[in-house]
């Protein structure tokens, strides 16, 4: 327990993990002033329901003389380079993040899980086997409830912490069980700059870990090295050489180890090749926490439905096959949901667009001008997505709202479209739920 009743601590950002951050201060019984550059953060209210001893600044970060406190909690939406936390840096007060202080609490081991894409998919499946297996398991971080509500609940067996990269640039402590980077593809250079930085953010989840899976098709795997000072190395991969390799044979993904073949696509409720990779890091982290790769296993795993707004089938009875991928939210994602679909009886139909986060997108645009018989491109980057495209395939729209429109006038019966945005949703709606659901109830489906 960290106990210091005389901490002074700010807690920078009003959302939902700030909210969190500010009522452990406080049960910790530290002085906390909590910080929001907006002037109305949308939680303003919960705040000021919730805690009667709470300063609030609002507007501003620059109003905040940071030398007056002793520890800096940063919510990840916060980029803690930025020009407007230049007096935070120059103070040297010491920054973390919730993940932090919830790693300096608790003694329950933790798998962690990081990736450009299939973190969310890996930490739930991982968690639905472990429970199936009677192990105990919560799984947190960035899915699920804010990590430091979880104190107040009776302690698991285990955690699977699914870890961003914004979440990983403020936690030092982390020494997993086993730590897991999925893959790595451009996402968040907006903020990250670099793919190089992005990268090392991603490896810093092997520091002081115990077994490291690695996916071995994986490029920075070859660059960066912190892995290697782990005591067990496990790896994943389509190539030959993977511990666990996931194939495509006979028209679907095969897991498999040197021992033959343990789960086919057919057996399983998540299609794609991709699900065969997030199947395959399961299965590694698994062997990592020493549990035996038998049919116990293999049962639950084809038990796993999914989780909604990844490659979600849309009910309709238009002969259409929709299919809402609106969790697709980087390039990367994108282009393994198009590769899923592309090999369909009829043509594939692609709606894209949003606020691509200043990621490269020629090599989407490649896959889009082979296997995409048409796309519609809404959104704040539609210009950008665009012009990397054959001019006769796309067709700019103002929102998804016409995107559909357009789309049921040129689909026909037996065609696949699909939602995979290939960018945030933040331009236009609060998160890719609602670009989802929206998408949804445009379709007809449920929820109309
Ligand atoms: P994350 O939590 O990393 O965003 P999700 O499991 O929520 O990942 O999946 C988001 C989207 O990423 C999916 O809808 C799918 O399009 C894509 N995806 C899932 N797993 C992978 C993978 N292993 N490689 C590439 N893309 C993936």
């Amino acid at each position: 327990m960290i106990t210091n009743v005389n901490k002074r601590v700010v807690v920078l950002g009003m959302g939902v993990s700030g909210l969190s951050a500010a009522a452990y201060c406080l049960r910790k019984e530290w002085e906390v002033t909590v910080v929001d550059n907006r002037q109305e953060p949308p939680l303003l209210s919960e705040f000021k329901k919730n805690f009667e001893n709470l300063n609030i600044v609002l507007g501003s970060f620059l109003e905040v003389d940071f030398k007056l406190f002793d520890l800096v909690v940063i919510s990840p939406g916060l980029d803690p380079h930025s020009d407007e936390l230049q007096t935070m840096r120059d103070s040297g007060v010491e920054v973390v993040g919730d993940i932090e202080l919830f790693i300096r609490e608790v003694s329950v081991p933790i798998v962690a899980i990081t990736g450009s894409n299939g973190k969310s998919t890996v930490c739930d499946l991982l968690g639905h086997t472990l429970n199936r297996l009677g192990i105990n398991t919560i799984v947190a971080g960035n899915i699920g409830a804010p990590v430091l509500d979880l104190l107040n609940i009776s302690m698991p067996q285990l955690f699977v912490l699914e870890l961003s990269s914004f979440q990983l640039e403020t936690t030092r402590s982390l020494r997993a069980n086993v730590a897991c980077v999925l893959n790595i593809s451009p996402d968040h250079l907006d903020r990250h700059i670099t793919m190089d930085r992005y990268a090392a953010i991603k490896f810093s989840i092997f520091d002081n870990a115990k077994t490291a899976i690695i996916n071995v098709d994986e490029n920075f795997v070859n660059k960066l090295d912190n892995y290697k000072s782990c005591e067990r190395l496990i790896s994943f991969g389509r190539s030959d050489d993977a511990n666990w390799r996931a194939v495509l044979s006979e028209n679907e993904y095969q897991v498999s180890n040197e021992h033959g073949v343990i789960i086919r696509e057919s057996d399983v409720s998540i299609q794609g090749m991709h699900n065969g990779l997030n199947i395959a890091a399961t299965i590694a982290i698994l062997q990592g926490l020493e549990i035996a790769i038998d049919s116990q296993v293999v049962d639950a795993i084809s038990s796993y439905k999914g989780l909604r707004h990844r490659c979600e089938l849309v009910p309709s009875d238009d002969g259409i096959r929709w299919i809402n991928d609106s969790k697709a939210t980087n390039p990367g994602a994108a282009i393994a949901a198009i590769e899923s679909f592309s090999n369909s009886m009829g043509h594939l139909l692609l709606i894209a667009g949003g606020d691509a986060k200043g990621c490269d997108l020629s090599e989407l645009a490649a896959v889009i001008n082979e296997k995409v018989h048409s796309v519609a491109i809404f959104g704040k980057d539609k210009y950008r997505i665009a012009n990397e495209l054959v001019k006769e395939k796309c067709t700019l729209v103002d929102n998804l709202d016409q995107a559909v429109e357009l789309i049921r006038v040129n689909a026909k019966k037996g065609d696949t479209v699909l939602l995979a945005p290939a960018c945030a949703s933040i331009d236009m709606y609060k998160n890719y739920e609602a670009r989802g659901e929206h998408f949804r109830n445009l379709v007809g489906g449920v929820n109309v």
